[in-house]
C-alpha cells in the first residue's frame, strides 16, 4: 500500500472527514484491521485565510510548497491538497515536489465524465466559483460546462463556508439556503451540482435533495484510496 500525503487543516473540520473517508475506504477494500497509510501536514488556517482575503497568493504558495516538501521528505508516495480553493496554487506546489499531486478538480471531473454529465453547477468559495483555476480546468480539460450561482447567492455560499462550516457550525437556515441554490442551478440546466468546497458535505447531503451532488471530499478520498491500493 502506498503512503498518502495530505496537506490539511484548511479547515481541519474537512480534514477530519478526509481522515475518516480514507481509513473507511481502505478498510472496505482490504477488510479487517487494515487502515490507510497517511502522512498529514495540518496547517494553522487563520494566517493562510488572512492571506487569501488579502490576495497574497504568492505567500500562500510559498508556505504550502514548503509544507508539501516536508510531506514528501517524510516518505509520502503522492500528495493530496485537502481543499478546493488552495488548488489556485497547485502549479507552484507541483513545481516544488517530485511526487504526484492528486488534483481535486481532475478527480471530480473524471467522476462527472464517467456519468456522462455535460453541464454541472458549482458551489464553493468565491475564489473557486469566480476564478478560472478550477472551473476553467473542468471546462477546458474535460469539456464540461460549469454554472455558478448569481452574485448574492455566491456571497452567501462564501460567507457560510468561512463563518460557519470552517468553525464547525451547521445552521438549519444555511442548509435551506444552500438547498435553494442547488435547486436554482438545476432549474438553469445543471444536471448535477459539485460541492466544490471540502466542508459543504458537512451541511448538505444527497438525501436532502433530488439533484445529484458530487461531494469533492468523498470523491477525492475515494480516488486516493484507489491510487494507494494500486499495485
Ligand atoms: N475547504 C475549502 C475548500 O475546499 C475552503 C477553505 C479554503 O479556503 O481552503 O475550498
Amino acid at each position: 500500500m502506498k503512503t498518502i500525503g495530505m496537506l490539511g487543516g484548511m479547515s481541519w473540520e474537512s480534514t477530519a472527514s478526509y481522515y475518516r473517508a480514507l481509513n473507511e475506504g481502505v478498510r472496505e477494500a482490504c477488510g479487517g484491521l487494515h487502515s490507510a497509510k497517511i502522512l498529514l501536514h495540518s496547517v494553522d488556517f487563520a494566517p493562510l485565510e488572512a492571506l487569501q482575503h488579502a490576495d497574497d497568493w504568492d505567500a500562500i504558495a510559498e508556505q504550502l510548497a514548503a509544507a508539501a516538501r516536508s510531506v514528501q521528505a517524510g516518505g509520502a508516495d503522492f500528495l493530496m491538497l485537502c481543499t478546493n480553493t488552495m488548488h489556485k496554487v497547485a502549479p507552484q506546489i507541483e513545481a516544488a515536489i517530485d511526487i504526484p499531486l492528486l488534483h481535486i478538480a481532475d478527480a471530480t471531473a473524471e467522476a462527472l465524465q464517467q456519468q456522462g454529465i455535460r453541464r454541472v453547477g458549482l458551489l464553493g468559495t468565491s475564489f473557486t466559483m469566480e476564478q478560472d483555476f478550477y472551473k476553467g480546468r473542468i471546462a477546458s480539460r474535460y469539456g464540461i460546462e460549469v454554472l455558478v450561482p448569481e452574485q448574492d447567492a455566491r456571497r452567501l455560499v462564501h460567507r457560510v463556508i468561512y463563518d460557519e462550516l470552517c468553525l464547525g457550525r451547521t445552521e438549519p437556515a444555511s442548509r435551506q439556503a444552500y438547498l435553494g441554490i442547488v435547486t436554482d442551478l438545476s432549474a438553469q440546466g445543471a444536471e448535477a451540482v459539485i460541492l466544490g468546497c471540502t466542508e459543504i458535505g458537512l451541511l448538505i447531503r444527497q438525501q436532502d435533495t433530488s439533484v445529484t451532488l458530487y461531494d469533492t471530499t468523498a470523491i477525492h478520498a475515494a480516488r486516493a484510496v484507489a491510487l494507494a491500493l494500486q499495485p
